[in-house]
């Protein structure tokens, strides 16, 4: 089966669908899209992800979500007659019913089922005349254009004391739960995790590296515009300077106030037990702060990470047209987040050209507006 396309788009999670809508708000044509994603249904690592800690609302704001238009998703509620508790704060942090239920109504609104294929991953690209050969599990897709939209979610963190009895809050078994949690991690997701454990009538052990930390945005909030990421953009391509810089800007471990004020009050009534150390690992016991942790239930909140670009699909591209990775393995992108001719990296791929925020829902907007504008003038003088 042989597929042929202008526009390839592998991931359907929030920046593949925000790439997709954009698109197609902006004048693309659905004959000429195809997106691919091994789930059956767009949004699905994200809907997992943020079920599995019953998060309410989103971190970020009202203008950040899978649309072109910065209003789209005020507009949306709106019309729907969404009440004001789905707004969230001063900055009007969406509630994850409103974001999704706006995403989604999108996508069938666009259309946009009729160029997805679901359950179908990308397994190698190559490049052959002026576009390339996608081959997936069922079927080679030839085309002009990629954008590679895959995301963060491939790798879940362990940290090197994790023992038999860890499990990781995205990958964990539901069945089985223990009456007594002991939750590892200090960002949003143990939070949020912490107060879905205890509102389930379970006693929780929360354990962090350092007091429970506010910052309202995944990183400052000046790094979402020219202005602030002026020092930033002035490194060019000084990539080892900038990976710190983006290293050091983000703030992992950290989540908004009224989150961690929810937290400290359950710390204060007892319901959780704060513990503040380093995990020791003395054979299979874990330790903090020289005491044993319990250990019926152990749930590690301790992040994702992205795969090593040179352990994707794009592997074989990569050797095939030796491209340029920075000496701490990210690609070498464009402003436009271009690769090579016609291939493009959203996420924490391009990190070094959009700052802190790339992996964030902002990323997905950013990409759209840098990837897709030249995209659509290219095909139109086609
Ligand atoms: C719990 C949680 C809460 C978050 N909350 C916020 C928030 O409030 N605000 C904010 O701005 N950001 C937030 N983020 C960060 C970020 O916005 C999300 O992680 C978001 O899901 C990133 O979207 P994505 O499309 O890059 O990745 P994903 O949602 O992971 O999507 C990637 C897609 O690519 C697909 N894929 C992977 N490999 C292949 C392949 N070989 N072939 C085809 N498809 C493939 C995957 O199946 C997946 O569907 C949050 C993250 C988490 C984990």
């Amino acid at each position: 089966m042989v597929e042929y396309k202008s526009l390839l788009i592998i991931g359907a999670g929030v920046h593949g669908m925000t790439l997709a809508i954009s698109y197609i708000e902006q004048g693309g044509k659905l004959d000429d899209l195809l997106i691919v994603d091994p789930n059956s249904a767009p949004l699905s690592n994200w809907t997992r992800q943020t079920d599995s800690i019953s998060m309410s609302h989103l971190r970020s704001t009202r203008v950040h979500h899978v649309s072109s238009n910065p209003y789209a998703l005020k507009q949306f509620a709106s019309r729907h007659a969404y009440r004001s508790n789905h707004f969230k704060d001063t900055f009007g942090r969406p509630s994850l019913e409103l974001f999704n239920n706006h995403a989604l109504t999108l996508w069938d609104e666009l259309r946009l089922d009729e160029c997805f294929l679901g359950n179908e991953r990308v397994m190698a690209v190559r490049k052959e005349g002026q576009g390339f050969h996608v081959q997936t599990d069922r079927r080679l897709i030839v085309a002009d254009s990629v954008i590679v939209a895959i995301g963060q979610s491939a790798t879940v963190v362990l940290p090197e004391w994790t023992t038999e009895r860890c499990q990781h809050v995205f990958t964990k078994d539901r069945e089985g739960e223990s009456n007594h949690v002991t939750v590892i991690g200090g960002g949003i997701t143990a939070l949020h995790y912490v107060v879905k454990r205890v509102n389930q009538g379970h006693r929780v052990t929360l354990v962090t590296r350092r007091p429970l930390e506010v910052s309202q945005f995944d990183a400052d909030r000046e790094f979402m515009g020219p202005k602030g990421l002026d020092q930033f953009n002035r490194l060019q391509q000084d990539w080892t300077t900038k990976r710190s810089f983006v290293t050091r800007e983000r703030k992992p471990g950290s989540a908004p106030n009224d989150l961690v004020l929810k937290v400290k009050r359950l710390i204060q009534t007892d319901a959780v037990t704060h513990q503040i150390g380093e995990v020791e690992r003395h054979q299979d016991i874990l330790m903090v702060n020289g005491e044993r942790l319990d250990d019926s239930e152990i749930v590690l909140c301790t992040g994702i990470r992205p795969q090593p670009v040179k352990e994707t699909f794009l592997q074989p591209l990569i050797e095939q047209l030796d491209l340029p990775l920075t000496p701490c393995g990210t690609p070498v992108l464009n402003n436009r987040l271009e690769w090579t001719d016609g291939l493009y990296l959203t996420g924490a791929y391009a990190d070094l050209i959009i700052g802190p925020f790339a992996r964030a829902v902002y990323g997905g907007q950013e990409a759209a507006r840098r990837i897709l504008p030249r995209l659509l003038f290219a095909q139109k003088s086609v």
